[in-house]
């Protein structure tokens, strides 16, 4: 088993957090069973400016892409450009799942969020990632 570099992550949040990006590696973008995802943590040192949102500081990626990151490395600028690249709602879950909780916190109405949900789930349909070409 690897060692977790986010010490304090339960298997529990770990595996909500794989399941939030869908199985997707924030990396290749392929889709791996859960077991092949690892949590990244990107190097705090370069950004003070995460200490806020933990779920900017990690990236949830499948082991060779994290060899590749340790390896290289990869730089953390291009870590922090994937964190960007996230969308809203994949934002949202990670904060939830770590516990973190943006201010002025206003949560929408139940409805609303269903029905955002949706029409995301109509546009980026579960394994639409690999669309050819
Ligand atoms: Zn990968
Ligand atoms: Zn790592």
């Amino acid at each position: 088993m690897q060692v977790s570099e986010y010490p304090g992550l339960t298997p529990v949040q770990e595996k909500k957090l794989k399941l939030a990006v869908e199985g997707n590696c924030e990396l290749c973008s392929e889709y791996f069973a859960l077991s092949f995802l690892e949590i990244h943590r990107i190097s705090r040192r370069c950004y003070r400016e995460m200490e806020r949102d933990p779920s900017t500081r990690i990236l949830i990626v499948c082991h060779l892409c994290h060899q590749h990151i340790h390896r290289l490395p990869v730089r953390v600028k291009d870590q922090r450009a994937i964190v960007s690249r996230r969308s809203f709602f994949v934002r949202q879950d990670l904060r939830k799942i770590l516990g973190y909780t943006p201010k002025p916190y206003s949560p929408p109405p139940d409805t609303y969020a269903s029905e955002v949900y949706e029409e995301y789930f109509y546009h980026f349909p579960p394994g639409s990632f690999r669309l050819g070409g």
